[in-house]
């Protein structure tokens, strides 16, 4: 059951207050942003449904504290609680806290939701593990996300409210390369971005071929064969270290400035 007094009425209900932290405050009402402000609700209802009813998506939350102590999302809240919530902490020391998830992802892995193909291509050019499809449905997103635990990027908050996604990110930038920027800074991706080591077009891993081994028609201005040619087994492409690959550097140098 969810409640949400933001009218006042005769019966309020019991009150607890909330305070948001960092780019959750995106997600609130103007007034309910960067404050400390009052909620009321009435029967049982968990922290996650309290706080999805405010508009901020579950997955985007890695830490709640009640009364200064850690609690789950699933927590019932009760009256004068004072609850903090933290959004995903990728790029900030929560060493002495223990997070909201158990296990932290040592090896990022994406899935985009089929607004996000540019991003999900220019990801993968830097090379992050990165699923895409354009026909993809919500639940197969959520259900893969799960399965191979993958971090959801979207622009569709409802996708990232199933209680079944505990990784996502909602992107807020419009363009494709603010979007890359945005999620290299915000989880932290500068020292582990890898240029040609992922097929832009499928995401498998790409295998340098050995020096000798030069498929035809692969030339540089010159009409010398390139000495580092990289394959996709999967799909049958090569990738190599052209003039295409000189504006991709650049391109990457300028998504890693802050
Ligand atoms: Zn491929």
């Amino acid at each position: 059951m969810k409640q949400d007094c933001d009218k006042p009425s005769e019966k309020p209900g019991t009150k607890v207050q909330f305070r948001f932290y960092a780019e959750l405050n995106d997600f609130l009402r103007r007034d309910r942003r960067q404050v400390v402000f009052d909620y009321y609700y009435h029967g049982p209802v968990s922290i996650k449904e309290a706080i999805e009813n405010l508009g901020v998506p579950h997955s985007d939350v890695d830490l709640i504290l009640v009364n200064g102590v850690q609690a789950e999302l699933s927590r019932h809240l009760t009256e004068n609680d004072y609850i903090s919530v933290y959004p995903v902490f990728e790029l900030l020391d929560i060493s002495s806290l223990t997070s909201e998830r158990k296990e932290p992802l040592r090896n990022i892995r994406f899935i985009v939701d089929c607004h996000l193909g540019r991003l999900a291509k220019n990801l993968r050019i830097i090379g992050f593990d990165t699923l895409y499809r354009n026909d993809y449905q919500d639940d197969e997103i959520r259900f893969l996300a799960r399965l191979q635990n993958r971090i959801i990027l979207t622009k569709d908050k409802g996708l990232l409210m199933a209680k079944s996604v505990t990784r996502g990110y909602y992107v807020r930038a419009i363009d494709t390369r603010g979007q890359t920027k945005e999620i290299i800074h915000k989880f932290d991706l500068v020292k582990k971005i890898d240029p040609l080591s992922r097929c832009l077009i499928c995401n498998h891993k790409l295998i340098k071929l050995h020096p000798g081994t030069r498929p035809l028609g692969i030339f540089d201005d010159e009409g010398n064969p390139f000495t580092e040619i990289f394959r996709c087994y999967h799909c049958d492409k090569f990738f190599w270290k052209g003039s295409h690959y000189k504006h991709m550097i650049e391109e990457i140098i300028r998504y890693m400035q802050p």
